[in-house]
């Protein structure tokens, strides 16, 4: 179901719960139409339910929403991720994963790289903020480019980390 058709349930929905609404108020003259009216508003709940979750859906999966997934995903990864992780994650399909993906590459974000069997997506532009300066001691991190050498909290030796 795509956005349109994900849209017209949501529409449909709200026809349901009009109709609904009129029937109710006929059966003040006739009290079997309440049946019917609670027939028409259990099918508009189950319309705009339907219509709501898959339009959330399609929000999370737009292109947009999923290269910026990818990127988070890239990030817990050391910065690499391949089509069946990402694919996994989000739960897509291998082409719209791979569709993502390939974008990425073509707009500069991304690498693809061989590595013997696989494919591997390098997310580029991560891999400098994903290198600190750490004190080993408290715990202090600062940014790589900083010209501290020690620790500006406990004098420490900084060490370079891979986060
Ligand atoms: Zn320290």
């Amino acid at each position: 179901m795509k956005k349109l058709g994900a849209s017209i349930v949501v529409l449909a929905s709200s026809l349901f719960f009009i109709a609904g609404i009129l029937f109710l108020i006929a059966s003040v003259s006739q009290a079997s139409r309440i049946l019917v009216a609670l027939v028409f508003l259990a099918i508009g709940t189950f319309l705009l339910v339907v219509g709501l979750r898959r339009l959330r859906r399609l929000a999370e999966i737009s292109p947009d929403a999923l290269k910026t997934g990818a990127i988070e995903l890239a990030r817990r990864l050391d910065g690499e991720l391949t089509v069946a992780q990402f694919r996994a994650e989000y739960r897509i399909s291998q082409e719209q994963a791979g569709e993502v993906l390939e974008e990425m590459v073509a707009e500069g974000a991304a690498k693809r790289e061989q590595r013997e069997e696989r494919v591997v997506y390098v997310v580029t532009g991560l891999l400098p903020a994903m290198v600190q300066k750490r004190c080993p001691y408290c715990g202090a991190e600062l940014p790589v480019r900083t010209p501290l050498r020690k620790c500006p909290n406990c004098g420490a030796p900084l060490e370079i980390t891979k986060t």
